[in-house]
This record gives structure tokens, sequence and C-alpha cells, in this order.
């Protein structure tokens, strides 16, 4: 059926600055690396592509490797973009990565210019586009010199195949040396993709929202729900079509017991709040307001529905935030 946006899509959402750059994201932002593979049907995949841009989410993450198959997200993605949101091009900030293996031989990962360049020509052939909005390097490759990559970054943002750079999982002292490089080069960081949740919270101990600020660069946090565990999920039992059983990311010796017990105590504290646990958790990710963005992921329009409603309330009170910490922090 043909699809008409929302006409109210941009009353409810929040949209957040980019560290000091003029790009502001949704508070919530959608990641297609799992449930847009060639194994999910496309239309459940159209379906959640559809409710999240008349909800405002005007952001969706992608990467090179995402599927399975590799390059089977962006290739999914792209059919639902030519045939519902073509007209809605620059209403949308689309982003790819390139870092984690994507083809045999030497030059298929890592950080080389000439990964980089190539694998960004293949992104764009994929979803059937002439640029993205932001272009990542996915993680940090300790052989090839930063300085190297960084100019990948700057590169093909003068070739107009990307407007914007980022970075992925680099430490707070890599991302400063990253963001001094570009400075120098003249396409500033536009923002960092770092993993952080209410049970992950290495970033903290890094600073690495300080580093940021100094750079002047946002920051979108992946996996905010921790794929789930921060969330009703897993409450009682392991569903069948769950991540823990259909994906090789999440296993069910994540579920231990000690984790159960704090998901729980969470799972308690929102009800008090009267959130779904998910809908806190994403509170609890976004309480810090240099936190751009946060990318979800969701199997289902039903799953969205409800993590984006939780925009609706952010703040967590003092006492919560104790409680949250006391329970995870044992
Ligand atoms: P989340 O932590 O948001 O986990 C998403 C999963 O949680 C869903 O697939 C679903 O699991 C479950 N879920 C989500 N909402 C609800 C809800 N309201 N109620 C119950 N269950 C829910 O994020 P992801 O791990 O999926 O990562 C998000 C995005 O971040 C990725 O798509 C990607 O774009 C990016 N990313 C980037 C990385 C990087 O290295 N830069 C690494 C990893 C992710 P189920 O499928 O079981 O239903």
């Amino acid at each position: 059926m043909t699809y008409t946006p929302a006409g109210n899509r941009y009353d409810t959402m929040t949209y957040r600055r980019a560290g000091r750059s003029g790009l502001r994201l949704p508070v919530i932002s959608l990641g297609l690396w799992h449930n847009f593979g060639d194994g999910r049907p496309l239309d459940r995949q159209r379906d959640i592509v559809r409710r999240a841009f008349d909800l405002g989410v005007t952001h969706f993450d992608l990467a090179n490797n995402y599927g399975p198959p590799p390059g089977s997200a962006e290739r999914n993605f792209g059919r639902v973009l030519h045939a519902d949101l073509a007209k809605h091009r620059d209403e949308l900030v689309i982003s790819t990565k390139a870092g984690y293996h994507m083809w045999d031989g030497p030059y298929g990962e890592w950080g080389s210019r000439k990964y980089l360049v190539s694998s960004l020509d293949q992104s764009l052939r994929r979803m059937g586009l002439d640029y993205v909005d932001i272009f990542y390097h996915h993680r940090p490759d300790p052989d090839t010199p930063l300085e190297e990559t960084m100019a990948a970054l700057d590169a093909v943002v003068r070739a107009g195949k990307a407007l914007y750079v980022g970075i992925s999982n680099y430490t707070a002292e890599q991302t400063a040396r990253a963001a001094a490089i570009l400075r120098e080069l003249g396409t500033p960081l536009l923002i960092h993709q770092p993993s952080y949740s209410i049970l992950n919270r290495w970033i903290e101990r890094d600073n690495l929202l300080d580093t940021l600020e100094q750079a002047g660069a946002g920051c979108i946090a992946y996996s905010p729900l921790q794929q789930g565990l921060l969330t009703d999920r897993y409450l009682s039992g392991v569903p069948a079509d769950s991540r823990v059983r259909t994906s090789v990311f999440l296993d069910e010796s994540d579920l231990d017991n000690a984790t159960m017990g704090r998901i729980h105590s969470l799972n308690d504290i929102a009800r008090r709040r009267g959130q779904s646990l998910a809908q806190m958790a994403l509170a609890w990710a976004l309480r810090d307001e240099r936190m751009t963005s946060l990318i979800i992921g969701a199997s289902s329009v039903a799953q969205l529905e409800n993590n984006i409603a939780g925009t609706g309330n952010l703040v967590l009170t003092a006492e919560e935030l104790g409680e949250i910490d006391a329970t995870v922090l044992d």
C-alpha cells in the first residue's frame, strides 16, 4: 500500500544537537544491525521503518556488515527507502560504517584508506544512494596510522559521498587524537558511537563525554537496552523469537542468576515510575544532555512504539538514580 507519512511526525519527538555542529538528531534513533537481514520478512521491516518515521525518528543507522548476510540490511533498507521515503531523503539522516570484516583479503576490514573508500562505495550502491549523512570508522585499527584513517574520512566528505564523519568504539584517548587530526584536515568530528547502558558504563570510567565536549562532538550510544536484557523480554523465560535464540551476539549465559536478579529489581523501579523497564533504561542513558541520541533496535512495531513513548518522561529523580546504582553496582 502506498505510504503517506504522518503529518504530525515532528510534534512530539525531542531533537538534540550533536556537539557544536549544526545537526540535530532525534533522542531515539533506529539501528538496523539486527531485524533487517534477509531472514526477516520485508513487510515487517517496512512497517518498523515507516512507524519510526511517523514518530519523528529521522535517523537510521547502518553498517556495511549488518544482516545477516553482511550487506543485506543496507540492501533491504534501500528497498524500503526507495519505495516509501524517496521523496523525504532530505528529512533523513542515514549513517553507515566500515571497520569490521566485509570481504576476504587484506583490504576487506580495519582502517586503511583503500578499505574505507571501497566499502563506502559498496554501501552507497547497496542502498541506492548518492551520499550518506554520516560515515563512521567502526572500530579503531591498531596497525593503520590514525592519520590515514582520518584522511580517508575527510576524503569521502570532500568527494561528496558523506556529509559528516564519526568514529565508533574508540577510547577517549583515541578520540581526542582523531578529533585533533580531523580538525586540522577541516572536517570536524561530528559524533562518536560507543556502547552504553545501565549495565555497561565504560564511557563514564573513560570520561568519554568530557573528551567529546572538548572536541565539540556529540555522542550516540548503541545497545542502550543491552540487546534486550534491559526490557521485559526475558523476565519470564527465553522467547523462541528473542535475540538470545536467534543471534550469536547474545547468549543464554548472559542471563545468569545475578544478572536476572538485577533486571527484576530494575523492572520494579521502572514500574513504580509507571514505565516499562526499556523506557526507564532509555531515560537513564539520556540523562546527560551531552548524550545526543540513543540507537535502539526493534524486532516489532510494538517495541519501537514502547521505546519512543518513554521519551515523554525522561526525568529521573536523584533517589531513583541512587536506587538504580545500588541495584547494579553491588
Ligand atoms: P538495543 O539494546 O536497543 O537492543 C534491541 C533489542 O532489544 C531488540 O532487537 C529487541 O530484542 C529488544 N527490545 C527493544 N525494545 C524492546 C521493548 N520495548 N520491549 C522488549 N524488548 C525490546 O540495541 P541493539 O543491540 O539492537 O543495537 C542498536 C543499534 O546500535 C544497532 O542496530 C546498530 O545500529 C548500533 N550498534 C552499533 C555497534 C557499533 O559497534 N557501532 C554495535 C552494536 C549496535 P528481540 O530481538 O529479542 O525482540
